[in-house]
């Protein structure tokens, strides 16, 4: 149902998809997503003309890619996920390759080899890969009825096997994980979650809002396996080519009619593997976004950005930082000597009706320096952690009533010493109000300048 939809977001046949040779580009982003967009819009913001093309495997105009599960569930258009209108790339004189994998990048002469046999030359180039989902080396992982979640394209796979009456497992609890069950109890399905860790969301939240949102997963008949992986996927009985059962590795098995790996991203970087552009876990870049090569910059889930509360450049996979990465590659390629001031792993989520937003530590029991404030005292699921180091915020976890992390993560943020009032942070009252009156007017002052910024969270 969804894969005759989604034909109509993809870019209709042009002039720009022939065999005609292509000029040398002022500009090249490979990548049309968070972080290809965001660096596109800054570039226009400064430069109305120069030549500039993004090239992308995915066949679609830019989509939100966090909505993914909604569309899933059958809750939301295809028209209401875009990132921008159809004709965005027209009016900002952009050239869309759309539906087209950059094969190989030679920096040397600064070319691009497209996987249909064209080149494109370029001045600047910006990787905005993303991400690849991580799929385990398994026995019978080749079946069909196996799935990752992380495209338009695989929601619409796992949407033709998700039928009424069906059981899926979802391998990974995270946060990936979490909306794809989501998803799939709304079409129906019966969902087991099978989790390494022996707690969901692991990385993103503590023990203590974990079992929150294991409860809440649990009271829609989610059966939760924690503290175990998957050795094997078997087939079916009558037809070995598709997937009938998960056999975990304690010998247990698991009927099913289908699997999905949800167990994370790795950066998506085969572009500047073995070339001069240096590269750790992902793609390394200076506060500018500039890799260690010269007009080659990256951003987003391929690069290692700037962590204010690590102090330090690591992975952070989450969509507001590939926007708020992108603009500050976008604003430098077109000549704006700008730095990112950094962001850090933020994580959001509705489960079932329970809000989390959690960022930064929020699981600091190792390190003996920080002070943690906590309140669940409330009894309905209402849970509010802060962490502090130095009379600083440097992580929070709020579930249920999230109306405050906002301001929390501001001063996270900022930096703010909050000594003077720590003790009211985790007051369900807290505010802007109960703020000293400079820390409120600068504050104010702040939310208002950054009113219309483009930085959302894909949703
Ligand atoms: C199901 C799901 C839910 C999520 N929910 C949230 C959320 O709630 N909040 C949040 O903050 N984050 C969320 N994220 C993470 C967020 O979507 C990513 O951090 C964000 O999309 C990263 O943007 P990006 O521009 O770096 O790369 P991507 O969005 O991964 O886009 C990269 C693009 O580059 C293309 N590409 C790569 N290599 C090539 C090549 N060689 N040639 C051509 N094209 C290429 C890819 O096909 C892809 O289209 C979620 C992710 C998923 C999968």
């Amino acid at each position: 149902m969804a894969t005759k939809k989604s034909r109509q977001l993809r870019q209709p046949p042009s002039a720009s998809t022939t065999k005609a040779p292509i000029p040398e580009m002022e500009y090249l982003i490979i990548g049309n997503s968070a972080g290809g967009i965001a660096a596109a819009e800054a570039i226009r913001e400064l430069d109305k003309n120069g030549k500039l093309a993004m090239v992308s495997e995915e066949p679609y105009f830019a989509y939100s890619r966090p909505l993914i599960s909604e569309y899933l569930a059958g809750e939301r258009s295809l028209d209401s996920m875009l990132l921008r209108p159809a004709d965005f790339y027209q009016r900002n004189k952009i050239e869309a390759l759309l539906g087209t994998k950059v094969a190989r990048v030679d920096f040397g002469p600064k070319l691009v080899e497209l996987e249909d046999g064209r080149s494109l030359a370029w001045r600047k180039l910006l990787l905005a890969t993303g991400g690849t989902p991580i799929v385990p080396k398994l026995k019978g992982s080749h079946r069909e009825g196996v799935f990752t979640f992380t495209t338009l394209e695989d929601a619409d796979k796992i949407g033709q096997a998700a039928n009424r009456g069906r059981t899926l497992v979802i391998i990974g609890g995270g946060l990936t994980g979490i909306s794809l069950a989501q998803a799939l109890v709304h079409r129906g399905v019966t969902v087991v979650m099978v989790e390494l860790m022996d707690r969901v969301l692991a990385t993103a939240l503590d023990t203590e809002a974990s079992r929150l949102v294991e409860q809440a997963l649990r009271r829609e008949q989610i059966e939760l396996i924690l503290g175990h992986t998957a050795k094997e996927i078997v087939g079916r009985p009558e037809d070995d080519r598709r997937v009938g059962g998960v056999i975990l590795q304690d010998g247990r098995t698991i009927p099913c009619d289908g699997v999905v790996f949800a167990i994370g991203v790795a950066p998506r970087t085969e572009l500047v593997a073995g070339s001069a552009v240096t590269l750790n876990r992902g793609i390394v870049v200076s506060r500018r976004m500039i890799t260690s090569r010269r007009d080659v910059y990256a951003c987003g889930d391929a690069a290692e950005a700037y962590d204010f509360v690590h102090k330090t450049n690591r992975l952070i996979p989450v969509w507001p930082n590939a926007v708020a990465g992108g603009r500050v590659a976008g604003f430098n390629m077109a000549g704006r000597r700008v730095s990112y001031e950094g962001n850090t792993g933020m994580h959001s989520l509705n489960c079932f009706g329970l809000s989390t937003v959690a960022a930064g530590l929020v699981d600091s029991k190792d390190d003996p320096t920080c002070e943690v404030l906590a309140d669940s005292s409330a009894g309905n699921g209402t849970y509010r952690k802060i962490v502090l180091k130095n009379n600083r915020i440097v992580g929070m976890v709020f579930v249920g009533d999230i109306e405050r992390s906002g301001i929390v993560f501001g001063l996270m943020k900022d930096r703010v010493n909050v000594r003077r009032y720590k003790e009211a942070l985790l007051s369900p009252d807290f505010g802007l109000g109960t703020l000293p009156d400079d820390l409120r007017r600068k504050r104010l002052s702040l939310a208002n300048s950054q009113r219309g910024d483009a930085s959302g969270n894909g949703r």
